[in-house]
């Protein structure tokens, strides 16, 4: 696995973040062509589990993005977004994944084998700058309406940094997408400086605690003893808290003892694309109700 610990594919491409170097512009060209055309793109969501803490069930996915450009191999998508965000082609991007991951709940929702993943709940990434304006929210409104997936079904996970940022742009959309019934997730919760007003004032079902925090809670009192304050505030202000990046069983289980609602990690599944996800899901439910039994 590499560095970062993506461990769902080898070797990964990373951009340079720099503005306007040829590198990047010509990534840029090839995303907008990908997001343009039709078929087989290499552009794909890979799903990963979040279990509930209390069950052992699943209850949410979170979609992630994965690029297999044909020359340069899997783009890590974090130094991708991270390009595309300060271009035109973020946009296109995220009616993308908005649209790929409605699809996926609609399709689970109709098809024999979607049983596993009939009832689930499933969380997309979006960039600040895609709640600048309205548009986002009618998307949305119009690609529900068409599959006939519930709101509850679809959740937009938010950078702390990023919200924290400039919470008043944005303050309109969001109120537009809780009215819609669209859950707001605080992601990478932690790292982002938020402000206790803001936290009780934006429309936030839910936080999730950035995974270098849940790092060291097994091992690091001074991380366990964040991390529980961190659980302990959300929950005073009525927030779902999900732990992420839990890659082993003590952490597990001290984030069980601290209350946290939800997690997701390697100890549970890495991310995977949607024929496999099913299949884990249908080997995971089988274990449940055995160990519940
Ligand atoms: P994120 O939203 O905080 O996603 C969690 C990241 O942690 C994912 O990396 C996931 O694969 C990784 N992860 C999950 N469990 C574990 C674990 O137990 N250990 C470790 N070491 N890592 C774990 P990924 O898929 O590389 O995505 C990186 C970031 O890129 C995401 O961070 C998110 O900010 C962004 N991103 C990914 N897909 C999208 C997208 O469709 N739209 C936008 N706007 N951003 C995206
Ligand atoms: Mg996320
Ligand atoms: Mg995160
Ligand atoms: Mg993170």
């Amino acid at each position: 696995y590499d560095a970062k610990g993506r461990g769902d594919n080898l070797a990964v491409y990373a951009p340079e973040a720099d503005h306007n170097s040829p590198e990047r512009l010509s990534l840029l060209a090839d995303l907008r062509k990908a997001l343009e055309s039709t078929g087989d793109t290499g552009i794909a969501l890979y799903y990963q589990p979040q279990v509930e803490l209390a069950t052992g069930e699943v209850v949410g996915l979170e979609a992630l993005l994965r690029w297999q450009h044909p020359e340069r191999g899997l783009v890590d998508p974090e130094e991708l977004i991270k390009v595309a965000e300060h271009s035109s082609v973020m946009r296109l991007l995220t009616f993308r994944v908005i649209d790929d991951a409605i699809d996926q709940l609609a399709a689970w929702a109709e098809g024999p084998d979607g049983g596993a993943a009939a009832r689930v709940r499933v969380a997309v990434n979006v960039s600040v700058r895609d709640l600048h304006t309205g548009e986002i929210a009618d998307r949305i409104a119009a690609k529900l309406r068409q599959t006939g997936i519930e709101p509850e079904r679809l959740e937009l996970e938010i950078t702390e940094s990023a919200l924290m940022a400039d919470p008043r742009r944005v303050l309109a959309t969001l109120a537009r997408l809780d009215r819609l019934g669209i859950a707001i997730a605080l992601d990478d919760f932690g790292t982002g400086y938020s402000s206790m007003l803001h936290l009780r004032r934006l429309p936030l079902k839910e936080v999730k605690i950035d995974r270098s925090f849940v790092l060291g809670v097994a091992t690091d009192p001074d991380d366990a003893a964040i991390v529980r304050s961190m659980i302990d505030l959300a929950r005073a202000l009525g927030l779902r808290i999900v732990a992420e990046g839990v890659e082993d069983e003590r952490t597990w289980r001290m984030l069980v003892e601290a209350g946290c609602d939800l997690a997701q990690g390697w100890y549970f599944a890495r991310p995977m694309p949607p024929d496999r996800l099913l299949d884990w899901l249908t080997r995971h439910r089988r274990s449940t109700v055995a160990h519940t039994a």
